[in-house]
């Protein structure tokens, strides 16, 4: 009765705090974090494996400790995209990169630099006005921009994600699709998304010389870019066999250990500097 539903009302209310007390504290926390700069842009070069010349980059992001440690997206990735600070911290991430990037990319610009985004990007026109905010002054321009979207998790409207995809590449930005082999989207967001750039997910390459290597669903993928007009990318290259066997079958991007694991800003414009001079 009138009791019993007092009493359930009581409970509820009680577990709601303790889960408020619960969550308080990452979240906290990673305010805090993004306020004192502590989510950093790292950078992993992308090369052409015909000519060993650099293309660009992709920028993964890494959170500093306060004991001067570097935690992977691993450790908190999760996190920031179920409470939404994963936007924010997308934002900074592409400002950091933006000003760091410039004065090598100003005057390089056939350089590319990519940026993750999740699903619920596509859920707004704000990534559209991020983007023509943080990049068409310069000095990196909105045409050296490549936006990832995985095909690990959905996208819950594939219709609006295409109109945003069409401003985005309006603007000059590349739209690349992430992870491919691996998800949701199989062969209809191929079709369907207009994406620029096809990135093949790394359990290919990384089957490549064993048993469980399949050259036909390589040779499909890369076959199916050249029919949709995208771009081909493999990724998690770690040894001179697979660059090899991708160059045999006509890919021409790669990204992987065996060129360079992704580097601090420093690092990665000595690089730019040393591999790509004007
Ligand atoms: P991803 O987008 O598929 O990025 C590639 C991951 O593979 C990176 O891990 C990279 O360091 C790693 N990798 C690259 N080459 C090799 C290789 O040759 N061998 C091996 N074993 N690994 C390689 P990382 O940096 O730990 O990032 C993991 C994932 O976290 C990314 O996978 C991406 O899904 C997510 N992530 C990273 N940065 C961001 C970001 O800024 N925003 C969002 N939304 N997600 C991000
Ligand atoms: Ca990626
Ligand atoms: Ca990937
Ligand atoms: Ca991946």
């Amino acid at each position: 009765g009138n009791a019993g539903g007092l009493l359930l009302a009581m409970l509820s209310i009680a577990v709601a705090i303790g889960v408020a007390r619960q969550t308080e504290g990452p979240v906290r926390d990673i305010e805090n974090a993004i306020r004192r700069g502590d989510f950093i842009p790292y950078y992993q070069p992308l090369v052409d494996i015909r000519t060993g010349k650099l293309r660009g980059c992709e920028v993964l992001v890494r959170r500093r400790r306060p004991d001067g440690g570097i935690d992977g997206p691993g450790a908190f990735i999760r996190l920031v995209e179920a409470t939404g600070q994963i936007f924010e911290i997308t934002r900074s991430l592409m400002v950091q990169a933006r000003d760091e990037l410039g004065p090598a990319y100003g005057p390089r610009p056939e350089l590319k630099v990519s940026f993750n985004l999740v699903a619920e990007h596509f859920d707004d026109m704000t990534i559209v006005s991020d983007v023509q905010e943080i990049f068409s002054n310069g000095p990196v321009r909105p045409n050296q921009v490549v936006l990832e979207v995985t095909e690990r998790q959905p996208l819950p409207n594939l219709a609006s994600a295409r109109v945003i995809i069409a401003k985005l590449q309006e603007l000059g930005a590349r739209i690349a699709l992430d992870d491919v082999g691996t998800g949701h989207g199989g062969m209809s967001y191929l079709l369907k998304l207009g994406a620029d750039q096809m990135k093949m997910d790394k359990m290919f390459v990384d089957a490549i010389g064993t048993e469980r290597c399949s050259s036909t669903i390589i040779d499909t993928l890369v076959k199916l870019s050249e029919d949709l007009n995208m771009e081909f990318v493999a990724e998690g290259v770690e040894t001179f066999e697979q660059i090899e066997y991708l160059r045999e079958r006509g890919v021409v991007a790669a990204q992987g250990f065996v060129f360079s694991p992704p580097l601090p800003g420093k690092l990665y414009l000595e690089l730019v500097e040393t591999l790509h001079p004007i």
